[in-house]
């Protein structure tokens, strides 16, 4: 879960890293309220999930409460880059000597937090990497063992703190650590960390990302940046439990898998010839009964939907269970555009059998929908993948025809046979997700 700053600054100031004075206001009125108590003059920041705020202007600076007033009115009129603004923090402003980066954030080849650390903080960390890579100093360590205070110092000292700050400043890093570790953090980033003329440390900004997994021991932290951070069709999609990536609000085809290595082929080979036409893919594994409902209502959110495909492959969840599932959706939702259902995998005959049953009654109620399956191809595969890419490219042809575009196998040479290989569609994930808050800062922290 996302936090936004208020709340971040909050919990730091409670671990005892100072932050500026100031309070949260929801409207006009208790902005110009709370920069009186500030004695007028103040910085207004609007509190989005996403970063890089001052630079598009999210953060003013202001003299008098009624300056306060106005600025608060006009940013809460607008959308700050797609998230709309409910609140602004408004907070006391700080004459600024000298900034600092300080994070930690979680690393999945390291398998426990990396430090990232610079002496030239204040911009947006990607143009901190590219201006002053010399800088950064990025050192993983054990979740476990943490990291020591000498640790910490000679590492500040590598990032060009002076000798003068260093005290301060690993001080700073280690309540960060303490913070990252009781509140399950996956990241926690200050930027910039200011000396101030009266020679503090301050946490002008605050960004923090806790572990989902561990929400259950956070209750009490507000939950709001996150609903807010997400759009309608990915609450939808949270709130019922389902990992959910969007391509394209303007996408023509949704795909709903079991499991990402079959939805990965299908996708992969309708990226190869339509790279915008994909919406969403849900992923339905593991899902059996009313998974299918949801497709066709997250579905039905997105306008210019031309065909669904819903991939299945049965396992320890049989094929006749998934076709029953699949079945009551069509009919209890009837979807406005046709459908595609591939579904191979244990309990394959007598899901056969159920589509055949009920496929007059689904025509009858209006809906158009088709159906594959490994027996019906009588493709076999030959192995995972390579077989995998037969019997999908039935279902796949079908939609992208209802699509209006015109299907082609590329050469057998084009379908990797590496598990490692970055497809296209792995690109438009890793490109969806990286609006992610945290993902901006993941890759200021990749190690080998
Ligand atoms: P973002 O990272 O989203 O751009 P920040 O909170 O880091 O937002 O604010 C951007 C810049 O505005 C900071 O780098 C800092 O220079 C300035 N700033 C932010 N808050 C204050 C403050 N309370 N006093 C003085 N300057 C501030
Ligand atoms: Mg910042």
């Amino acid at each position: 879960m996302f936090l936004y700053e208020h709340n971040a600054k909050g919990i730091l100031k409670k671990m005892g890293i100072t932050v500026p004075k100031g309070d949260v206001a929801a409207s006009p009125q208790e902005a110009g309220e709370i920069a009186r108590r500030l004695g007028g003059e103040a910085v207004v920041k609007v509190q989005v999930a996403v970063g890089g705020r001052g630079k598009g202007g999210g953060v003013q600076f202001v003299r008098t409460p009624e300056e306060a007033e106005q600025i608060t009115t006009h940013l809460m009129g607008r959308s700050f880059r797609g998230k709309p603004v409910r609140t602004v923090l408004v907070e006391e402003r700080v004459e600024i000597t000298k900034e600092f980066y300080a994070g930690l954030i979680d690393n999945r080849n390291t398998g426990g937090p990396v430090a990232i650390i610079s002496s030239k903080g204040g911009m947006e960390v990607e143009e901190l990497a590219r201006r002053y890579p010399e800088s950064i100093v990025r050192y993983p360590f054990s979740l476990i063992d943490g990291i020591s205070m000498f640790k910490i110092r000679q590492i500040s000292r590598r990032a060009g703190i002076e000798s003068t700050d260093l005290s301060g400043f690993a001080q700073s890093l280690s309540t960060l650590w303490d913070t990252y570790r009781h509140y399950d953090a996956k990241m926690v980033e200050i930027n910039p960390l200011v000396l101030t003329n009266g020679g503090k440390l301050v946490a002008l900004d605050a960004k923090m990302v806790v572990d989902d997994d561990a929400m259950f021991r956070h209750r009490h932290l507000n939950t709001d940046a996150e609903q807010s951070a997400l759009n309608e069709r990915e609450r939808f999609a949270k709130e019922r439990g389902y990992g959910y990536v969007e391509f394209n609000f303007q996408g023509e085809i949704a795909c709903a898998a079991t499991g990402a290595g079959l939805a990965m082929t299908s996708m992969d080979l309708i990226n190869d010839i339509a790279p915008q036409a994909l919406a969403f893919f849900l992923d339905v594994g593991g899902r059996f009964v009313g998974s299918t409902g949801d497709v066709l209502e997250l579905a039905d959110m997105f306008p210019n939907l031309k065909a669904i495909l819903v991939n299945r492959y049965g396992g320890f969840g049989r094929g006749e269970i998934i076709a029953e599932s699949i079945v009551k959706g069509l009919l209890e939702i009837r979807p406005k555009v046709p459908v595609m259902v591939h579904l191979s995998g244990s309990g394959e005959k007598g899901a056969i059998e159920y589509f055949r049953t009920w496929e007059p009654k689904i025509r009858e109620a209006g809906v158009v929908f088709e159906w594959t399956s490994q027996t019906v191809t009588g493709k076999e595969s030959e192995n995972a993948t390579k077989g995998g890419i037969d019997i999908i490219e039935t279902p796949v042809r079908k939609v992208m025809e209802w699509a209006g575009y015109e299907f082609k196998r590329n050469p057998p040479e084009w379908f990797p046979q590496r598990t490692d290989w970055e497809g296209k569609t792995r690109h438009l994930i890793k490109e969806a997700l990286s609006k992610r808050p945290e993902e901006e800062y993941r890759k200021l922290a990749e190690v080998e």
